[in-house]
């Protein structure tokens, strides 16, 4: 590249020079029109895909003005209500008469409206903690909230494979960050006795708190937390636990209400309750969840909530009205039909992929499905011949995952109908054969 063949400047570091010559550049570089595609339609069952060309493989490309209408296998829609029609809806299309869109203050200046408090109580009572604060940015949602939790002095302990936003608020808290390995309790416990003895003796502990970091299902994955192994823990070694289930609210649980309803435990004893809206809600924002005094505390101290303007009102309404839903507090039994056909659609897809002969990861209940590639190369052709055959998926691959675990994910969603899942499996298996994706394709021949 020429920036990085242009005469050095002594102490001068070129703006993106550690970019420019990150070498996954060209791993990919033949790959791009993989990532970022243009879509002109609702994040839905079916979207429409605007074709692009680039002639060079950079990242300047044309539209053809063409567009693709094809499955969603892409978008985090876990419960299908993402979808621009229905009474949501039609509630959001009021709200934003009556409100508009911008809010134009924070919550503690002129930001605070009546559908704020409305969406603050119902999130409590959906999750049935105390009390509830809403956040307008997912991400924000952990990275600013976790400073106002725990500072220097502290530990917390990470999964290793935790969410970026996760990452960013433990590193802003200036806590000593230790990781374990991914879902291993063995690990946890050996760092927590580690952490509460520190290899002697002691009469006292050497930490202000512990606080240990979980996600509900892992995105990258499909795995699911072992959350009643983490409570023990937490409990045997008196330390708290802060709990992201932006993948798992709406998603698992008989009721919808996350992993911690899927395993049938009490809310009360998570310490935070954190996920997002932007998945099974089919909205934006975040929230945390917990006792009286924590939020509280959290809206004294959090930046996100003191120097950032409120949620958008049709934001918020689009969750109140998909909770409600949800909870069957609109007198329908809706909800609870989006709710069985997210866990039959996830069983039925998981197993008929397994039958298959497919290496996917996660848990039988999760509805997100990795596939594994295997192999960076792969990635651009699986990506472009299942859009072709009319199914959109996402890729992923090194440095988001090690390199010869290269997958492809599928998001798994209420509005998938059957018939879709088996032309989805009709699609992988064409192009899995192509591929050579089958484990039993990969045995070396017999001589
Ligand atoms: N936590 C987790 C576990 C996530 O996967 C994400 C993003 N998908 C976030 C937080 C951030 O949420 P948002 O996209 O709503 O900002």
């Amino acid at each position: 590249d020429k920036s990085c063949t242009e005469p050095k400047l002594e102490g001068f570091v070129p703006l993106f020079l550690s970019w420019e010559s990150f070498y996954t550049r060209n791993l990919y570089r033949r790959a791009r029109d993989c990532w970022n595609r243009p879509i002109s339609s609702c994040a839905g069952g079916r979207i429409d895909v605007m074709e692009r060309v680039s002639p060079d493989y950079g990242w300047n490309f044309q539209l053809t003005g063409k567009k693709l209408n094809v499955m969603n296998f892409g978008s985090y829609n876990y419960l299908g209500f993402a979808e621009n029609s229905g009474p949501c809806c039609d509630q959001v299309q009021a709200v934003t008469e009556k409100y508009g869109v911008g809010v134009c203050a924070s919550r503690q200046e002129m930001g605070y409206m009546d559908i704020h408090r409305e969406l603050d109580l119902l999130v409590a009572e959906f999750l049935g903690v105390e009390a509830a604060i809403t956040v307008p940015m997912g991400f924000a949602t952990n990275s600013m909230n976790m400073p106002a939790l725990v500072s220097k002095g502290s530990l917390i302990l990470s999964d290793e494979l935790n969410h970026a936003s996760l990452v960013l608020g433990s590193r802003l808290s200036g806590a000593l960050i230790r990781t374990y390995k991914h879902n291993d309790m063995d690990d946890l416990e050996m760092k927590l006795r580690d952490a509460v003895c520190n290899g002697q003796p002691r009469t006292h502990r050497p930490w202000k708190k512990i606080l240990i970091v979980v996600e509900g299902v892992y995105s990258m994955e499909g795995s699911i937390i072992r959350l009643p192994d983490v409570l023990r823990l937490k409990k045997k070694y008196k330390a708290y636990v802060y709990l992201d289930e932006a993948h798992s609210i709406g998603a698992m649980g008989p009721h919808g209400r996350g992993v911690v309803d899927y395993f049938g435990l009490d809310p009360r004893d998570i310490d935070i309750m954190m996920g997002t809206f932007t998945k099974s809600f089919g909205s934006a924002g975040g929230y945390i969840g917990g006792s009286k005094s924590l939020i509280n505390h959290l809206r004294t101290q959090a930046h996100s909530f003191i120097y950032s303007t409120s949620m958008s009102p049709p934001v918020a309404q689009q969750v109140i009205s998909v909770m409600k839903v949800i909870m069957g507090k609109d007198g329908t039994n809706q909800g609870m039909k989006h709710i069985r056909q997210l866990a039959w659609n996830t069983r039925y897809f998981r197993k008929r992929l397994q039958d298959r002969g497919y290496i996917i990861y996660g848990n039988k209940d999760s509805p997100v499905v990795p596939l594994l590639l295997y192999m960076p190369s792969k990635v651009a052709m699986f990506s472009r011949e299942t859009l072709k055959r009319g199914m959109a998926t996402v890729v992923v691959g090194f440095p988001a995952t090690p390199l010869i675990e290269t997958r492809a994910r599928f998001c798994l969603s209420a509005a998938h109908t059957k018939e879709m899942l088996d032309e989805a499996l009709k699609i992988i298996d064409d192009v899995g054969d192509l591929l050579r994706l089958r484990y039993s394709s990969l045995k070396p021949p017999d001589f």
